[in-house]
């Protein structure tokens, strides 16, 4: 059965920049657990950060975090990794976490670290969609339903 990666953080892993989860509650989650048909992935920690450690945004294609760090090679190897994954796996379809300058699928935070909101995707995000895997953000799960049927 074909199988999907999701973002770690959404099936409940402690693995957001402040060390929580935001675990995603829906049934087609606990049935795609039951068939094994779940690869988790958290780019930013497979690209080497911390947890917890400090926030991220995109800014004139680099990351940095909210103290002035260029975190943007650890990013861009989380990217990586999670094309490699997809590619072992013959993956074609992610679910990803909304708004992470790694996983944001239709929107980012705008580089300032002000809370502000822009269209956009993140670099894993960026990255699986130009090599052919359809990313959907956890908004829109009934259009990957849909993609999967
Ligand atoms: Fe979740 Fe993606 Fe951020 Fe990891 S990088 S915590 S999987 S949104």
């Amino acid at each position: 059965m074909e199988k999907i990666l999701i973002s770690s953080c959404l099936l409940g892993a402690l693995v957001r920049y402040d060390a929580t989860g935001q675990k995603l509650s829906h049934l087609q989650i606990t049935t795609w657990q039951q068939q094994g048909r779940i690869v988790s992935f958290c780019p930013e920690v497979a690209g080497g950060l911390p947890t917890p450690r400090e926030p991220a945004e995109i800014i004139n294609d680099k990351v940095i975090t909210n103290i002035g760090d260029n975190v943007t090679i650890e990013f861009k190897l989380g990217a990586e990794k999670a094309l490699r994954l997809c590619r072992q796996h013959d993956i074609r379809f992610a679910l990803l976490k909304e708004s992470s300058p790694s996983c944001g699928r239709n929107t980012i935070y705008d580089g300032t670290h002000s809370g502000i909101k822009i269209a956009g995707l993140g670099l894993t995000a960026a990255l699986l969609e130009e090599n052919g895997v359809k990313v959907f953000s956890e908004a829109q799960m009934p259009v990957l339903l849909k993609a999967l049927a």
